[in-house]
């Protein structure tokens, strides 16, 4: 058994090697396999960097949520798929309301802890398929593959919901926020596949205008504004 030692001196595994009978490993041989070893020990660290600075280059290190250059990624594999398949797909974008107004009331340490706590709330109202990114700032975005305009919008509508039951604390204080929210489901013939962000884009802006708490649509399905924050 040899230990698999990185450069920085910290073990990555060990090396094992069993002899049918004793006495089978000389001197030469046991250097042999050192130098083997190290190799190995190499290959792994290089192996762990190369799969560190991809996680870096790939997601948000404060969510932990695919970043921007991942959903533009992922939302062309899901989009060329759809077409392939002739199924729907949808995209949802999800803007806090005011959250500049946290940040100015309550610090941006607690603006961190609000970003935190949507991302779990729209992570709780997915299914494996469903990918959630940070789109931006405050913005996030959800790529639904095989979902019609119908079954988004009650996504939609459940992350609303439960964005705006949760009560947040800032030291002593304890508040509530809202979100807004933009539907856009890929309809061929209505709309071009690199129109969608843009049209959900609208329909957020659309929801924001009617005053926040909300969720627009980029078809012609009217938007619902401050609905009652029961579910
Ligand atoms: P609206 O309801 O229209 O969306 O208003 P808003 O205040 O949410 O929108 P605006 O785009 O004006 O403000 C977004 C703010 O988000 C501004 C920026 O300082 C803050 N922000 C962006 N990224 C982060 C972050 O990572 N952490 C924190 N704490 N704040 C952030
Ligand atoms: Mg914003
Ligand atoms: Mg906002």
């Amino acid at each position: 058994i040899m230990p698999l030692i990185k450069q920085d001196g910290k073990a990555v595994g060990t090396l094992t090697v069993a002899a049918e009978k004793p006495g089978l490993f000389s001197k030469t041989r046991r250097d042999f396999l050192e130098l083997i070893a190290a190799q190995i020990a190499i290959k792994i660290d290089l192996g762990q960097a190369h799969e560190k600075i991809n996680k870096l280059a790939t997601t948000d290190g404060l969510t932990e949520l695919a970043n921007h250059r991942t959903f533009q990624h992922g939302f062309d594999v899901m989009l060329e798929r759809a077409m392939r398949q002739s199924t729907p797909v949808s995209l949802i974008l999800c803007d806090i309301d005011f959250f500049k107004k946290i940040n100015d009331t309550y610090g941006h340490f607690i603006g961190d802890k609000v970003l935190v706590a949507v991302t779990k709330k729209a992570a709780e109202s997915l299914r494996e398929t469903d990918i959630l990114c940070r789109y931006g700032g405050e913005e996030f975005v959800l790529i639904l593959p095989e979902i019609n305009e119908e079954d988004a919008a009650q996504v939609a509508e459940k992350i609303r919901r439960r964005v705006a039951k949760m009560t947040l604390k800032a030291g002593n204080k304890s508040f509530k926020i809202t979100s807004s929210f933009g539907v856009c489901t890929f309809a061929p013939g209505v709309m071009e596949a690199d129109e969608m962000v843009t049209l959900a884009d609208h329909a957020l802006y659309a929801a924001k205008e009617q005053g926040r708490n909300g969720v627009g649509y980029a078809s012609s399905r009217p938007a619902t504004s401050k609905p009652a924050t029961s579910s």
